[in-house]
């Protein structure tokens, strides 16, 4: 699943020993993910991978900004940095053969453990540029434990990164799914449907709720099957299977333009020959809709009839 599968140890006990991240700070050794407006240092040769700098970056922060801790991996030190404040930060480092690449893109190219570090970091960096002030009673925060939290002083109030948990559903019955589409997607393209968890909902009650306001649909069953991390800017995908108490739907005109129920051997076909015409699309491989539209389809009908 593309986003997951980061293989760096985040070192969540270690990291509240000030000392200990001191120690790594500038160290010969640690390496940095530079980061631009959330898009990561990659180097540019015909295949792509991500370009960690060592120290020497420190020098070019902005004044309020540092090292964020990633993780370790082999025993080296793994951070992200913002160099979201400089115009053109590959020429002002020097660097040859090097471009901040797009995330999304990059995500259906970079190796999948790369993939799982910019998530984390993307994620990361975005928290903390949002977050520079305490919630509670509006004072300066302070970053703590590598970046992991950040501390009011004023008030005490510590405060973590957050994710925002979404559900997303293939919802069917008998041999047929039904995909959404909203206005502002390009012809043809269709998704799954879904929408942010509520607080005080459960899964299953998150994705209930989603498909009656979407498509006016009851369902009976949810499944999960798969997440994701989605750092746009900091979401978990929960994938889910769904089935509907029937196939009249009524479909919320503020959510989505239109919804269409699609036979497996529809979804196939658009699958085994995506160039193919067939009135449709599916999303990218870089979306966990993606894997699970085709998760189901590719499935026997007796793997989801347990309602
Ligand atoms: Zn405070």
């Amino acid at each position: 699943m593309p986003f997951s599968g980061n293989p760096l140890d985040r070192a969540s006990n270690q990291r509240r020993d000030a000392d200990w991240l001191t120690s790594l700070h500038g160290g010969p050794q640690s390496r940095y993910l530079a980061f631009h407006r959330l898009n990561p240092l990659a180097r540019r040769t015909d295949s792509i991978e991500l370009l960690w700098l060592d120290a020497d970056v420190l020098r070019h922060l902005a004044e309020d900004s540092q090292p964020f801790l990633l993780g370790i991996q082999d025993g080296v030190a793994h951070f992200a940095v913002d160099l979201s404040h400089l115009d053109d930060p590959v020429s002002e480092l020097g660097l040859d053969e090097a471009e901040f690449t797009e995330t999304r893109g990059a995500a259906a190219r970079l190796p999948a453990g790369d993939v799982g570090i910019v998530a984390h970091g993307r994620a990361l960096i975005e928290w903390h540029r949002r977050h520079r002030y305490c919630g509670v009673c509006g004072s300066l925060t302070e970053v703590r434990d590598g970046g992991s939290m950040r501390k009011c002083e004023s008030c005490g109030q510590e405060h973590f990164p957050r994710t925002d948990p979404v559900v997303i559903m293939v919802v069917w019955t008998g041999d047929k799914c039904i995909l959404g589409r909203q206005k502002a997607w390009a012809p043809g393209f269709h998704s799954a449907l879904a929408g942010f968890i509520d607080q005080g909902e459960t899964i299953e009650e998150a994705v209930a709720r989603e498909v009656l306001e979407e498509v006016g649909l009851e369902v009976d069953h949810v499944e999960y099957h798969a997440s994701q991390p989605w750092p746009f800017p900091s979401s978990l995908m929960i994938g889910c299977f769904a089935h509907a108490t029937s196939d009249q739907e009524t479909v919320d005109p503020v959510e989505l333009e239109s919804a269409t129920w699609f036979t497996r051997d529809q979804i196939r076909a658009a699958y085994e020959d995506p160039r193919g015409q067939h009135g449709f699309n599916v999303p990218g491989s870089i979306a966990i809709a993606h894997h699970l539209i085709k998760d189901w389809a590719f499935q026997t009908t007796d793997d989801h009839t347990a309602v």
